[in-house]
């Protein structure tokens, strides 16, 4: 009734007082405050209290959840070259320089450098250059050097880039290392080197030669969470399983340039060097090893179950409280400052909840429900979101309609966005509305569509979506602006990444900052407010088929009996025969692929019709009704009810609920962190995998849960 007399004046205003209301300097001043002082996760109750009580005086409706997680707090470290007498002969200092121009380098209780979930341990051995550590270097370096035990007994030293680091940590245990060690190497800074005339920070934008990135090296895509209760909730007297699946045995340490640079040239001559092994530090030749001399490799780690705490606050919807909107960020950070991450979307999510305040004060209700999460412990291996997405599995399933997840907002200059596809024409729609910060004149969109023909990329893991949308199928989005041509080096997880630098660095007007705020609390709202739930089934039908197709071409090949395929020559079909090792055009699967194919092109027509149906209905409802036909318009009103749950069931159907091979965990048949690459997504990881591995069932098998997946989603739609 209520929604009948208003009319849908509202969603037009709403939007114009977020564009007029969002204030950069109020984010400026947000920022100030989160990135005083050190709120590693799990402590700090304070500033979640703070947060708390910020988000209760906008109007918000707001409480801490707490939950009971497995943490590492470090005690003392070091890493030693020792020669061949036992002899200490050089000492890395494992610390970041205090810099006077930048007040948290100094804090008294800064965070010493350290990994989350790392293996305490006291070794020693001779070591080696694994390059990246990624599965093809040292899959490179074990074919090369035809040694096996190559890795066994070593401590591997590998610099960071690439893959999520905890990988790095895990395929050198796998391969019998007994430690780790992980470097920024200078090389990878986008050539903003001092050897390119670029001073080092804080005197100008390159990397200052003692930052050191922390983080976690929990084996991150085998499951996220606190790794003892992998699935259920850490709460209360929960049963705790034994973490080892999911974090290294064997002791790690992060380190900056300058204190790898004398262990790295102990390497020089010894041993090959491989195309793409060299990084940027003088006088190195990255050579891989062994060494003659060893390292002395000591982490002291204090275990310990502990309290964090997630803020949740809430706007009760008007009508449809059963399509719920999240918008979460961390609010944890490895350092004081964190003034990027993740403080830029800590900063911008309570300017998002003072505007939306503002006008709930007014009088205005969200016609959905609006929900604010503010996660602890997101850097140990996104626990807090995981835990509570866990503790409250039935409620997200059936209550909420999409997650928005805001981490490093702010790094850099350049916008970059990856989600789910049926939010990817509201994404373009929502970034047209706002202006680049830039410049006024032009919209965010298109400097967006410039720069990367508006790119939306598919969500991988290494932020607090991952349990939304891969666990509990929630379409997501994830935003920022990051590192772009000619932006400051983004000193990650190390003292540099503070508020001196942001301010200094990256703002001049906090403008980038006002951007990203805008278009999150437009985006909420514009999923909020239309009364038809603004998804396009068909981008995310036509999605998966161009998935699907990619991976018949490249597993498949020339198989003369594929629907709508190029024929592709007879170099290529020796190379992929070549690349898997049996002949992939009479493999047993390619006829399963054929249908698999036939399915997602009807899910296809069927969703191109859903979407023309439904804006029809959108069409319908927003034009003026008069009174007689009060009845027309509320029959209208139940058939847009129908539409909804439709669409909020549609991503669901794509879960599995014995989950993907070996990390049950995941639940999404098309999104999933890489099992390789942790950070990067791999989609239809089930039947990649399978094909990957030469696995003839497997892959039959994930293809008929495909298939079977995409028919639920058609005949849902039909
Ligand atoms: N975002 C953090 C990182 O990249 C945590 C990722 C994770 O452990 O899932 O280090
Ligand atoms: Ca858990
Ligand atoms: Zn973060
Ligand atoms: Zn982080």
């Amino acid at each position: 009734l209520r929604r009948f007399f208003q009319g849908t004046q509202t969603e037009f205003d709403v939007k114009r007082s977020i564009l007029l209301n969002t204030k950069a300097e109020n984010i400026r001043e947000n920022s100030l405050k989160y990135t005083a002082e050190p709120h590693l996760a799990g402590t700090n109750k304070e500033l979640a209290e703070w947060t708390r009580d910020q988000l209760q005086s906008f109007g918000w409706d707001a409480g801490i959840e707490e939950y009971e997680v497995y943490l590492n707090y470090p005690l003392d470290h070091a890493l030693n070259l020792v020669d061949d007498n036992g002899k200490v002969i050089y000492e890395a200092s494992l610390e970041e320089d205090v810099l006077k121009e930048d007040p948290t380098t100094g804090l008294r209780d800064r965070v010493p450098t350290f990994h989350g979930y790392s293996a305490n341990g006291n070794v020693t051995a001779q070591f080696v250059y694994a390059n990246y550590g990624e599965k093809g270097d040292y899959d490179l370096i074990l074919e090369k050097t035809g040694d096996p035990d190559f890795f066994k007994g070593k401590i591997v030293i590998t610099r960071y880039g690439g893959i999520f680091r905890g990988l790095k940590v895990k395929f050198a245990q796998d391969l019998g290392a007994k430690g780790v060690v992980i470097y920024s190497d200078p090389g990878d800074d986008s050539g903003i080197t001092p050897e390119n005339g670029y001073k080092t920070y804080p005197k100008g934008p390159a990397r200052n030669p003692s930052s050191v990135q922390r983080g976690s090296v929990q084996f991150l895509s085998l499951g996220p969470g606190d790794p003892t209760t992998p699935g259920y909730p850490s709460k209360g007297a929960v049963e705790r399983q034994d973490p080892s699946k999911y974090i290294p045995s064997i002791p790690s340490l992060p380190v900056s340039y300058r204190d790898i640079l004398p262990i790295l040239k102990e390497l020089n001559g010894r041993g090959e060097t491989f195309d793409g092994f060299e990084g940027g530090l003088e006088g190195v030749d990255y050579s891989i090893g062994p060494s003659k001399t060893s390292l002395n490799l000591y982490n002291s780690q204090d275990y310990k179950i502990t309290p964090i705490y997630n803020v949740i606050a809430s706007l009760t919807g008007s009508t449809y409280q059963n399509e719920a909107i999240v918008v979460g960020n961390h609010r944890d950070a490895w350092i004081a400052g964190g003034a990027a991450d993740p403080n830029s979307g800590s900063a911008v999510l309570l300017e998002l909840a003072r505007v939306l305040g503002v006008l709930s004060k007014a009088g205005w209700t969200p016609t959905r429900t609006l929900t604010l999460a503010s996660w602890d412990a997101e850097e140990y291996g996104l626990v807090g979101s995981t835990e509570w997405g866990e503790d409250h599995s039935k409620y997200i399933s059936d209550n909420v309609l999409a997650y928005v997840n805001l981490d490093v907002a702010v790094s850099g200059s350049k916008f970059h966005s990856a989600g789910s596809p049926v939010l990817s024409a509201l994404q373009r729609a929502v970034a047209k509305e706002i202006p680049h910060p830039s410049d006024n004149n032009t919209s965010l969109y298109d400097v967006w569509k410039k720069d990367s023909r508006a790119y939306i990329g598919n969500l991988g893991s290494g932020s607090d979506y991952t349990v939304f949308l891969d666990h509990l199928g929630v379409p997501s989005i994830d935003v920022g602006f990051s590192g772009g041509k000619g932006d400051p080096v983004y000193q990650y997880h190390s003292n540099y990444d503070s508020f001196h630098w942001m301010d200094n660095f990256v703002e001049n007007a906090w403008e980038y900052h006002a951007a990203i705020s805008k278009y999150v609390t437009l985006f909420a709202v514009s999923l909020s407010e239309r009364e038809v739930v603004a998804f396009n089934v068909k981008e995310y039908a036509l999605t998966l088929s161009k998935f699907l197709k990619a991976i018949q071409r490249k597993y498949v090949g020339a198989s003369g009996h594929l629907s709508g395929l190029e024929t592709e020559s007879n170099e290529q079909k020796v190379l992929e025969k070549d690349n898997s090792g049996f002949d992939t055009s009479t493999a047993p699967w390619a006829e399963s692929f054929d249908d698999v194919l036939k399915t997602a092109k009807e899910f296809v027509e069927t969703a191109h019709k859903y979407d023309e149906y439904t804006s029809e209905l959108q069409k319908d409802i927003i034009k003026d009704w008069p009174w007689y036909k009060y009845y027309k318009k509320l029959a209208l009103l139940a058939r847009i009810r129908v539409a909804n749950r439709k669409l909020f069931h549609l991503e669901k159907l794509f879960l599995s609920s014995n989950g993907l091979q070996g990390r049950e965990w995941f639940k999404h048949i098309v999104y999933a962190p890489g099992r390789y690459t942790g950070y990067a997504g791999e989609v239809f990881p089930g039947i990649v995998e399978a094909l990957e591995d030469g696995d003839y069932e497997n892959a039959i098998k994930w293809l008929s849960i495909t298939k079977a997946s995409l028919k639920s989603a058609k005949g849902l739609l039909k």
